[in-house]
């Protein structure tokens, strides 16, 4: 079971970062090697009845361009393996049709060997590495004397090897960085919890989804009398306050529920495939579970913790975004005038 997992992982793994850049990149790439075939066509042209060749496959290479215009950024990434490989395959063809193992034939194939090195992952770009320097051995050795051959190769392999490990691996550890960094603006670094801006896409995923018909509730929860708490038991301690929070909600949400800091003391529950009249079963057991699980110090003591929770749900009431959350701030609102630790009832 593991090793297949594994496989299916694979094209993931050989395919294209981004998609978009993947498709502009690889127009440029086979629109430049379509000019290469007609500068060859220009300079030494197939003679006699395959001179048709010399402008089909210019024409060929630029058809995929344009195609690639069209429908490139609807094509999986691992297509993106592919791509490059057609290019290398006709510039190859095209070199072993002419007897041509020349330095400029050699250097065409740099093109996709460059692309798959900055646009593919390190696998991909690896494995197009691979096949071209394989066809172009097998291309110089059938042509060349082997002291030529063996001469052209070694360059190439140093030369366009080196270029290839360079930008592949220049490019990962840029791409990885930019996870990181994509993934930190997810987390709220106190807490552990969602930050707001991916509680708002899943919350927008989750209302524009047909695959809910109990809808998405959203709970807004703020924390009572934070400020006292913060002077009088100090700042270190409503931040373990916050976490410690984080925690009793993670402990009693359903897994599918996306828990979130707005900020401050401000924290929120998404729950998507859920009535409102559950919604508000829930969020009145949060409060229950606050309240019943005080902070624990360091010296012993206990300081206990209360929310007060707003209740809103799409469609029912909201069914765009901005609205959910006027509609529970304006249920925290009632929860806190009514005398806060409970669950606001909406006016
Ligand atoms: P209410 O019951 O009306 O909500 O009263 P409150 O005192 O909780 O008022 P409010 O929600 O406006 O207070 C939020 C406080 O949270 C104010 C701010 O100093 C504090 N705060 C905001 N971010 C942090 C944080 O990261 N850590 C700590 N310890 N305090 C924070
Ligand atoms: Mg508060």
């Amino acid at each position: 079971m593991p090793e297949r997992g594994r496989w299916r992982r694979l094209p993931l793994l050989c395919g294209a970062w981004e998609v978009p850049l993947a498709a502009r990149a690889g127009t440029g790439m086979l629109l430049a090697s379509a000019v290469l075939l007609v500068v060859d066509g220009l300079t030494t042209p197939y003679a006699g009845a395959a001179q048709v060749y010399n402008y089909l496959f210019p024409l060929l290479l630029a058809g995929f361009a344009v195609l690639l215009v069209w429908f490139g950024t609807r094509l999986p990434a691992d297509a993106y393996l592919v791509i490059p490989l057609i290019c290398s395959v006709v510039l190859t063809g095209m070199s072993f049709a002419k007897d041509d193992a020349g330095a400029p034939a050699l250097l065409a194939s740099t093109l996709p060997i460059l692309y798959g090195a900055a646009i593919l992952r390190a696998p991909g770009s690896y494995l197009l590495l691979l096949y071209n320097l394989a066809s172009d051995a097998v291309l110089t050795f059938a042509l060349l004397p082997p002291r030529e051959a063996f001469r052209s190769m070694a360059y190439l392999v140093v030369v366009v090897g080196a270029c290839s490990v360079l930008i592949t691996r220049g490019g990962t550890a840029t791409r990885q960085l930019t996870d990181l960094l994509r993934q930190q603006a997810g987390v709220d670094t106190l807490t552990g919890l969602v930050t707001r801006r991916v509680l708002d896409e899943a919350a927008q995923g989750a209302i524009t989804a047909a695959q809910h018909p109990a809808g998405t509730a959203l709970l807004l929860i703020d924390v009572d009398k934070f400020k006292t708490i913060n002077d009088t038991w100090g700042h270190p301690v409503g931040d373990e306050a916050l976490k410690h929070l984080a925690a009793v909600l993670a402990a009693n949400m359903r897994p599918d529920a996306v828990i979130g800091r707005l900020g401050g003391d401000e924290l929120a529950v998404l729950l998507p495939g859920c009535e409102y009249e559950v919604a508000v079963r829930r969020a009145q057991q949060l409060v229950t579970a606050v309240r019943a699980t005080p902070l624990l110090l360091d010296d012993g003591q206990t300081l206990p913790l209360s929310v007060s929770i707003g209740v809103a749900h799409a469609p029912s009431e909201n069914g765009e975004l901005p609205g959910l959350y006027a509609a529970a701030d304006a249920s925290l609102y009632e929860a806190k005038r009514a005398g806060r630790d409970r669950v606001g009832v909406p006016g």
